[in-house]
């Protein structure tokens, strides 16, 4: 076996992490525990509904918690086996758009309107490129706008000038500008529409597979989901839920009772299901989570345990549902 292998660590690896958002009035427990990994080149998709933890977590990874209120208060984030909560302000810089890139959900508000486009990439590749030369930029500003489909000869045009599909083309451009090993979307096609959406996302997906780039996949919508990520993980009230590969997710039997409503019914991957269903009751405060299984008031399945004890994980190879209705036949519970 190589050693190396055996040595390596994941790309991404967070175990046990817990934040809060603390002020003077109050403690939001935004998320409780989560753990997961991701490789080079896997995308991973985060899902659930708003509030449940998917942003904290991914402005975690990169250390942009709000400073004031945000707190990591246990678990670790290491990228490439560096705990990102150690990091010193220099290394953070290099991480940030040089080894991880974030796409934010609405490009309308993520560009300069008195830049144009040529000059806001080129501003993202100094950040990290100190020392290239002024005919280097120009070159390696039109090889980006060029690799999302944007014509170089649009170098100086300005945002206003762009359609919303190509003005979240720039951003991914932007983002795609220091060939970072990762990129994290956060809902990166909400505001386009569903044409313009699927070329987005048909870009990124070739992207991902021409340069190896891993990618977190922050969305609501089954379709992307489905046609995106290798693996997935269903938040609820700061939890992993449950999480698998995409098969594992769309084709298994078992499923946590909250993702069989979030689904809707649990769709097959080739058949079209685009929008998460709307879930009868609302998630519990998170400045004062129950004891027991935080889905336990909308779950038509709650048992009394559910009330009183955090289920255990229940696994099948992949696969792992965190639910006392799995209890008896768990391979391994945690
Ligand atoms: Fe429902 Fe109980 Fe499973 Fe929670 S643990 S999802 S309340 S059955």
């Amino acid at each position: 076996m190589d050693m190396k292998e055996v040595n390596a660590a994941p790309f991404i690896e967070v175990k046990d992490l817990e934040i809060i958002y603390k002020t003077d009035l109050e403690t939001v427990h935004a998320v409780n525990g989560i753990s997961f990994t991701l490789e080079k080149g896997q995308t991973l998709g985060i899902v659930g509904e708003t509030g449940a933890g998917k942003t904290t977590t991914a402005l975690s990874l990169l250390k942009l918690l709000p400073p004031r209120t945000g707190r990591v208060v246990n678990g670790t984030i290491c990228v490439e086996g560096q705990n990102v909560m150690e990091m010193d302000d220099q290394t953070l810089r290099e991480m940030r758009g040089g080894k991880i890139a974030m796409i934010f959900q609405d490009p309308m508000t993520a560009l300069n309107p008195v830049m144009t486009v040529g000059e806001q990439i080129g501003e993202a590749i100094l950040l990290h490129n100190a020392d290239i030369t002024k005919a280097q930029l120009q070159a390696r500003v039109e090889e980006v706008l060029q690799m999302v489909g944007i014509p170089a000869t649009r170098y100086s045009d300005y945002p206003h000038q762009f359609s919303g599909g190509m003005k979240q083309r720039v951003i991914i451009a932007m983002a795609l500008s220091c060939q970072p090993a990762m990129i994290i979307a956060d809902e990166p096609t909400t505001a386009l529409d569903v044409t313009i959406q699927a070329q987005v996302l048909s870009m990124m997906r070739d992207l991902r597979d021409r340069l190896g780039t891993a990618m977190i996949m922050i969305t609501h919508d089954l379709g992307i989901v489905a046609q995106t990520c290798d693996n997935v993980a269903v938040m609820y009230a700061g939890e992993i839920i449950e999480t698998g590969t995409s098969v594992d997710i769309f084709c298994a039997e078992k499923h946590h009772p909250y993702t069989v409503g979030l689904f809707g019914s649990i769709p097959n991957l080739k058949v079209k299901t685009r929008r998460l269903s709307p879930i009868v009751g609302l998630m519990p405060d998170p400045t004062n989570l129950p004891k027991g299984c935080p889905f336990a008031p909308r779950c038509d399945k709650c048992m009394e345990i559910c009330k009183t004890e955090k289920p255990g994980v229940y696994k099948n190879g992949t696969h792992q549902i965190r639910c006392h209705l799995y209890a008896n036949n768990a391979e391994e519970v945690v």
